[in-house]
């Protein structure tokens, strides 16, 4: 897991893009992309890896990033009226908690905060779930990513709440009833009543989609499908 200065932080890019998955896709968002993840799901397609500079609206950043001065330079590019949220992503955001909380403090209620976790910083995302307006929550499955599934850890943190967070989960072809009946009796502790469902890669299986959503509805919860448009259009 990698090492963190509270106000350094190694990030892989900061972009203006459109949200290609989940409940939010189609809104304007600046991403702030860190590096590293801490997890290492079989077939992971982000390049999380640690780079030495990026380069935002003409302006070199070089690793590790000062984040004041990145944040100081969001402020005054006067994008912030210009877009829906900002998206801390990853790799895994919440390895650097300490940063984003404090770009959230810098520039205030200037925009809405959006964060995408792959669900398994559970600690570090309670201290900071205050503070965010949209949380994007991965439910990862072992079928899928062969590592250990979060369903249990997410069974008991009582903190998420429906009015803020959404849960995400990506398949494939190998996903098994047990893994259904799990994510169903999470949710419905939870009581969450909607999920947004991705193919890995976009791989759809049109005859286990369906069967897959025929489950989730008998059971009250509402299934939405969703492609990886961002891959699709050929985003970042
Ligand atoms: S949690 Fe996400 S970023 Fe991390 S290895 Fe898995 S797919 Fe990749």
């Amino acid at each position: 897991m990698q090492q963190q200065n509270i106000l350094n932080s190694y990030i892989s890019e900061v972009f203006l893009s459109i949200q290609g998955e989940g409940k939010y896709v189609g809104a304007r968002q600046l991403f702030i992309r860190f590096s590293g993840c801490g997890v290492n799901c079989n077939g992971c397609d982000t390049d999380y890896n640690r780079k030495e500079s990026f380069e935002f609206l003409g302006k070199k950043f070089f690793n590790p990033v000062d984040i004041k001065e990145l944040s100081t330079f969001i402020k005054s590019s006067n994008i912030l009226k210009e877009i829906h949220s900002i998206s801390f992503t990853g790799g895994e955001p919440l390895l650097n908690d300490h940063s984003i909380e404090f770009i959230i403090d810098f520039l205030g209620d200037s925009t809405k905060y959006f964060l995408e976790t792959n669900g398994f910083y559970l600690d570090r995302l309670e201290k900071i779930y205050k503070k965010l307006d949209i949380v994007s929550i991965d439910i990862k499955l072992n079928s899928t990513f062969d590592i250990r599934s979060n369903v249990e850890d997410l069974k008991n943190a009582n903190f998420i709440e429906h009015k803020k967070s959404y849960f995400k989960l990506v398949i494939d072809k190998n996903i098994n009833h047990d893994e259904i009946k799990s994510v169903i009796e999470m949710l419905k502790i939870k009581k969450f009543y909607e999920i947004y469902l991705h193919f890995k890669n976009n791989l759809i299986e049109f005859n286990l989609l369906d069967a897959i959503m025929k489950i989730f509805y008998s059971n009250s919860i509402n299934v939405y499908y969703v492609p990886q448009t961002h891959k699709l259009m050929g985003f970042r």
